[in-house]
């Protein structure tokens, strides 16, 4: 069936393929105008002109005191590990999710730390407080690192108050989470560290970026030193620092891109609401709730195939791709499933996380994908289920 409006003439009933993302960009020109002052300054990186413009532009749209940038999130989350002096008590514990990207466990781990796995909740793939409280418990526990998968915000209240009660930090990883606002209050300024991707893939990026958002001004400092190297100053090198500092090129497509943001999320809202029209209450297909109080950003399309897992979920997946349509298995594996942790963790520890994994599936999001494409992907989508 779905072969058929592909086959024909040349040129003819062909459907273009479609991609399961697409990155955002500015008008062309708009990118060039920005850059032309570089080829006059000649300054390329190290906290240049644009790394301070996106730096005070992020500050005013996230509604927070602070913000560091650096080349991408992962090195985001590393440098917010080592600056809040995580491990340094000797408690070596952070309660965190496998129903995430590698980043956040592989952040963990490769700062020394030992990640502990807490369920997620059926209902929205978030950690679950439960869990996490009774894992908190552990006095070798420093910190919870929680996830707002997919543009869906975490119990935040409840980590807060877990976070409070055990003497905890919270680094949030908000790869997912830009733009987002909760009760009327930016994501960014949930936990001692909120991190933010700005990957191509993001709903918004800066070709590779990251960025830390924070309210206590002494990890503006620390901040600046671990992203370039540990200097402080032409003579002075405080700390062992990395290199992780945004280039000119990557802060000007950040400025651009977040002048046009409120134009995407507002078009992929659309796209959101024809997915959830078409799929809302198909028998056997799960979407996630709109949560109330929250500002979405719509940043992926995950649906979950409730039937028999794998199997169905991967069916759907080999017929989109049939019909040359991307989706991704995002998240799966779960992070504590990877080879590179084999006999490390159990994923059948966190049931909930390992089914969800088995059962998610994420279908096309970006600004301009046509409605008539994502009728066209929820029909194969709904002929597998039913
Ligand atoms: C993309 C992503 C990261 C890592 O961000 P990069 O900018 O690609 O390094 C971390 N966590 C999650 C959940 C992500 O989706």
């Amino acid at each position: 069936m779905q072969l058929d409006n592909r086959i024909g003439k040349e040129g003819e009933g062909m459907n273009p393929p479609i991609p399961v993302t697409r990155s955002s960009m500015p008008p062309l020109r708009e990118y060039i105008e920005e850059i032309s002052s570089l080829w006059e300054s000649r300054w390329l990186t190290n906290m240049g002109a644009k790394h301070r413009a996106f730096e005070a532009m992020l500050k005013d749209r996230l509604g927070v005191a602070n913000v560091a940038l650096l080349t991408n999130g992962h090195s985001a989350l590393e440098c917010a590990i080592e600056a809040l002096g995580l491990g340094k008590d000797g408690r070596r514990k952070v309660v965190t999710t496998p129903f995430t990207f590698a980043s956040t466990t592989h952040a963990i781990v490769r700062r020394g730390l030992e990640p502990v796995f807490a369920d997620v909740r059926e209902a929205d793939g978030t950690i679950d407080p439960e869990c996490v409280e009774r894992l908190s418990g552990d006095p070798r526990v420093c910190a919870i690192m929680p996830v707002h998968v997919y543009g869906t915000l975490c119990d935040v209240d409840a980590i807060a108050s877990i976070a409070r009660d055990h003497g905890l930090k919270t680094i949030y990883d908000a790869a997912h989470a830009f733009g987002m606002e909760h009760a009327g209050k930016s994501a960014a300024a949930l936990g001692d560290v909120s991190m933010f991707s700005f990957h191509a893939t993001k709903a918004f990026n800066s070709i590779e970026g990251g960025a830390l958002c924070f309210s206590d001004p002494a990890l503006v400092a620390s901040f600046d030193r671990l992203k370039n190297f540990g200097i402080a100053g032409p003579e002075d090198v405080e700390c062992v620092g990395g290199n992780a500092k945004m280039n000119e090129f990557c802060a000007a497509m950040g400025i651009c891109n977040l002048r046009h943001f409120d134009e995407e999320v507002a078009k992929r809202r659309v796209v959101a609401e024809r997915y959830r029209d078409r799929l809302e209450g198909v028998c056997g297909l799960r979407l996630l709730p709109l949560q109330d109080g929250v500002k979405p950003n719509f940043a992926y399309m995950p649906v979950f195939f409730e039937g028999d897992a794998p199997a169905v979920r991967d069916a759907a997946m080999a017929a989109l791709a049939e019909a040359g349509v991307g989706s991704r298995k995002y998240f799966y594996p779960l992070t504590s499933e990877f080879a590179c942790y084999a006999g490390h963790f159990d994923p059948v520890a966190t049931p909930i996380a390992l089914r969800l994994s088995r059962q998610v599936l994420c279908l096309p999001m970006y600004a301009d994908l046509m409605l008539e494409d994502v009728d066209r992907i929820c029909e194969i989508v709904k002929g597998c289920v039913q």
